[in-house]
């Protein structure tokens, strides 16, 4: 004991599970998109998840609406894996917005009208993930919790995780950033931006009511359109950076579900409370300063080092490239992925849903698959082998009329 303050954890050697050449770390949408694309490199990926299942806030968290790959205007806007993890959730059904201009034959004159968004069952997306990952080869680590890193001068060597086994440490050639927020990037020195306006309450739900069962999106909501309100049930925000605070979120937050589930009505065989998140609904936390930040000027503006595209789901029209320079900063063998890439603004609020974290994933598992110095990464391969794979990089790839953008 040093005082009532702190204690010294004594230190000690600690054991080698296993080396990897990718070690990715958090299971959400950005996680698994990056494990797929290094894996499909023919790498040794490791994806280490402190939750029991994969997919995050789009699964687990019950975020089950895959916002739009479209612009909005007609246009397809994300390609690769963004798109088969679109058609991966809904391989076996859809939950309801089914986008039939888009996947239908013969209906495509609908597109400028209906975005090419889908609403899935999360948990069957989440064993399809697990399955599709496993197909490829990924070690999936389940239960386990990044909480430390071994860094030598610029490079990580290595991450401490915590699980049933006890306290491990991981080696790796390149890592990958997908906690969603920034963990790693803070382990491991980064300059981080955190979200200081915090987070509104969310508590969304499933129930089956009336026989029938059904999404309840409670709380402040992406899917409000222009002109409806958003549902404020707390006056509280939350950072979601904190144990004790995130804990309380998440207390809240079944308060009020139980609550509002038992206004329509007592537990019956045709009213019952199916499914609560099992993970905090929280939005913006941490992310990497990188070595560009996005910014929502940034529409239909060129970057020669662009990983990809991505749309806005909260308005038609505005098209961006991702800048492999916003995928990473000082660290030369970390790159991150997912809701804590390097965007500024409004730009982090467009950046942090389904697609653009595929987007990011699939870019940042293709580049650890191919180094693990990002400093030095001849960006033209990876745009190439990004190509090969169907992404389309700049907004000329896309076939737009000159009035389009
Ligand atoms: C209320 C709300 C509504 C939303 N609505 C929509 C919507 O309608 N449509 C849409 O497209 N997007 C929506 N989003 C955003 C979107 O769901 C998420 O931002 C996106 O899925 C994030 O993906 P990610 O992979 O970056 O992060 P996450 O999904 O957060 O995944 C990160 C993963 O990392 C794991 N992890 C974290 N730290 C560690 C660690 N130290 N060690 C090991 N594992 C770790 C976590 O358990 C988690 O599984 C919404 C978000 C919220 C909160």
């Amino acid at each position: 004991m040093c005082d009532k303050k702190t204690v010294l954890e004594p230190s000690r050697q600690i054991p080698v599970a296993g080396e990897y050449e990718v070690v990715i770390v958090g299971g959400g949408i950005a996680g698994v998109s990056a494990a797929l694309a290094a894996a499909r490199r023919g790498n040794r990926v490791v994806l280490l998840e402190k939750m029991y299942g994969l997919g995050g806030l789009a699964t687990l968290g019950l975020v089950v609406v895959y916002l739009p790959i479209c612009d909005g205007r007609g246009h397809q806007v994300c390609h690769g894996i963004a798109e088969e993890l679109l058609h991966l959730s809904i391989s076996h059904g859809w939950e309801d917005r089914y986008p039939d201009s888009w996947l239908v034959p013969g209906r495509e004159a609908g597109r400028k009208e209906q975005r090419f968004e889908v609403q899935y069952n999360g948990q069957v997306f989440a064993i399809l993930l697990e399955q599709l990952l496993r197909k490829e080869g990924v070690d999936i680590l389940y239960g386990t919790a990044v909480c430390g890193l071994d860094r030598e001068e610029d490079r990580v060597r290595g991450v401490f995780i915590e699980n049933k086994s006890g306290r491990q440490a991981l080696l790796g050639r390149s890592f990958v950033d997908a906690t969603g927020d920034g963990d790693l990037c803070r382990l491991a020195g980064e300059e981080t931006v955190v979200h200081e306006e915090g987070n509104p309450l969310a508590a969304w739900y499933c129930e089956t009511i009336d026989g029938e069962y059904k999404l309840r999106i409670f709380g402040v909501s992406d899917l409000v359109r222009p002109g409806e309100e958003a549902e404020a049930i707390s006056a509280r925000r939350y950072i979601g950076l904190e144990g004790r605070e995130l804990s309380e979120m998440v207390c809240e937050s079944h308060d009020r579900v139980l609550e509002d589930y038992l206004s329509k009505g007592g537990v019956s065989r045709t009213h019952a409370l199916s499914t609560i998140a099992s993970i905090p609904m929280i939005r913006m936390t941490r992310r990497l300063r990188g070595r560009y930040e996005m910014r929502e000027e940034d529409a239909f503006r060129r970057f020669e080092d662009s990983v990809g595209l991505v749309s806005d789901w909260r308005k038609r029209g505005p098209i961006f490239e991702v800048p492999f320079s916003a995928l990473h900063g000082k660290c030369k063998n970390l790159i991150t992925a997912g809701r804590c890439a390097s965007a500024k603004g409004d730009m982090w609020d467009i950046m942090r849903v389904i697609p653009p974290c595929a987007v990011t994933g699939e870019a940042a598992g293709t580049a650890a698959a191919m180094t693990g110095d990002f400093s030095t990464l001849d960006v033209g391969r990876l745009q190439k082998r990004l190509r090969e794979n169907g992404v389309k990089l700049h907004i000329e790839d896309l076939s737009m009329g000159k009035d389009d953008a």
